[in-house]
């Protein structure tokens, strides 16, 4: 019998023998067993099965194969059937989400799941208001089948971004469409933002018809995702907040506390361009009033020790940004020379015009003013020189730049991307360097997209 590396670990979990033979050396008698017990999502127990559709089945699975099992946490690590009963929803919500209009039996057709299965997932979608059916489809030969769509009708979403200068609470459906917002200014006393924070989510909560709401929370900060404690934030000295319990005893729904870019790179996978959502491997870079990176390996975020990777913003790029400082107080990291404070320093330096937000210059660089695009190329040399460190240290497929410098990516593009590639010598593979597609407020679209992950992600 020919074994693939899942069944080797098939039958190392199982302990007995199996009849299961690979999807990828035997393409036309694929059969299966005992797949159901182990939470492969497929069910049927003798059908053939394109080797395409089994690698896609495996997939959200496969990532498992290659971890050492941690006994200390064998009791939070074992599969009930109630995971495997949250996967296959999440598998068929995503199937509605990417292919909508589509019927039951598409779907059944698609995932190998058992058709009943299919409709009794959907029956709870359509309960809990995520799913409606929208009419009838085009027959192939029998009845017509019933279409479904995502509803976007109603509030499943609930963000709240916390930014050094604003604080935005928005509502949105489960397309990630903003229905409603509110923007505050953030408060340095942090008392003081969290309750103003809490009385707007009490007026959004009491309205809300859904009950399987959770609050996504983006926080320019170090946080732990896991426990929710948002360790620094370094605008504001904040330090050890445990926002997630505190929001959730004020609030009384789940929380999902975490780092703006991370935030964003989840955003980018879920709302992003087209081409970025079908990348494994990618790096997202907020460029704001500091610099930000979220790092996507393998479709999930790289977190480092208590989510601390992806600081790139302190990363060492030069001895001396020319009189701005880091926001952690060092004049040598990419923060200090690419970021927007570091680009109207610059332009206060050589025009002495302090009074001028960054929109303003932007909008200057537009119109040619030649301070502005002075400013605004030096700004772009840095972002290349960091942007470089990135590809040739992680190899992604794309790095994503997200911020308000997008509005002027055709004053930029061109410069950016020669200064990348004249600065790279090894015959690395292509990273496609573009400007984020998720507009104006992208740490809000983070936000949004915390607040959906846990009814579209099979893995966090
Ligand atoms: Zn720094």
């Amino acid at each position: 019998m020919l074994l693939c590396r899942f069944h080797f670990s098939q039958m190392y979990l199982s302990n007995r023998r199996t009849n299961v033979f690979c999807g990828f050396a035997q393409t036309r008698n694929w059969k299966y067993k005992n797949c159901q017990r182990l939470g492969f999502g497929l069910e049927k127990k003798s059908r053939r099965i394109k080797t395409a559709r089994a690698i896609k089945c495996f997939r959200p699975f496969a990532k498992f194969l290659m971890r050492i099992i941690d006994l200390q946490k064998a009791k939070t690590q074992i599969a009930r059937s109630s995971t495997i009963r949250d996967i296959n929803r999440q598998i068929v919500l995503n199937y509605v989400r990417e292919r909508e209009p589509i019927s039951r039996a598409e779907i059944a057709r698609e995932t190998a799941l058992q058709r009943s299965t299919v409709s009794s997932i959907i029956g709870s979608l359509v309960e809990d208001g995520f799913i409606a059916e929208t009419g009838a489809g085009a027959s192939s030969g029998g009845r017509k089948p019933t279409m479904l769509r995502l509803r976007t009708d109603e509030i499943v979403a609930v963000g709240v971004d916390i930014t050094p200068t604003t604080t935005t609470i928005a509502t949105a459906n489960l397309a990630g469409k903003i229905l409603n917002k509110e923007i505050l200014q953030t408060s340095s006393d942090r008392t003081e933002t969290f309750d103003e924070i809490v009385s707007r989510l009490l007026k959004i909560t009491e309205k809300l018809k859904n009950q399987t709401v959770e609050i996504g929370v983006s926080v320019p900060g170090l946080v732990d995702e896991v426990s929710g404690v948002v360790s620094y934030v370094p605008y504001f000295y904040w330090k050890n907040w445990e926002l997630k319990r505190e929001l959730e005893k004020a609030v009384g729904l789940p929380v999902v506390v975490d780092n703006d870019a991370n935030s964003i790179a989840i955003a980018e996978l879920w709302f992003g361009r087209p081409e970025v959502r079908g990348i494994k491997h990618f790096i997202s870079v907020l460029i704001a009033e500091g610099i930000g990176t979220g790092i996507i390996i393998d479709g999930q975020i790289y977190r480092g020790q208590k989510g601390a990777a992806g600081e790139f913003g302190h990363m060492f790029v030069g001895e001396d940004s020319g009189g701005v400082d880091c926001s952690c107080g060092n004049t040598h990291c990419w923060e200090a020379f690419a970021s927007n404070t570091a680009t109207l320093g610059r332009f206060a330096k050589l025009t002495e015009k302090n009074e001028i937000d960054i929109d303003e210059i932007f909008a200057l660089a537009r119109k040619g003013d030649e301070a502005a695009v002075q400013v605004i190329d030096e700004t772009t040399r840095y972002l290349a020189v960091g942007i470089v460190n990135l590809i040739v240290g992680l190899s992604p497929e794309a790095v994503i730049i997200s911020g308000k410098i997008t509005s002027i990516w055709s004053v930029i593009e061109q410069k950016l991307l020669e200064r990348i590639a004249e600065n790279i010598k090894q015959k690395l593979p292509e990273t496609k360097v573009r400007a984020s597609t998720l507009g104006e407020s992208p740490t809000l679209m983070g936000a949004i997209s915390l607040s959906l992950i846990k009814k579209f992600a099979s893995a966090r």
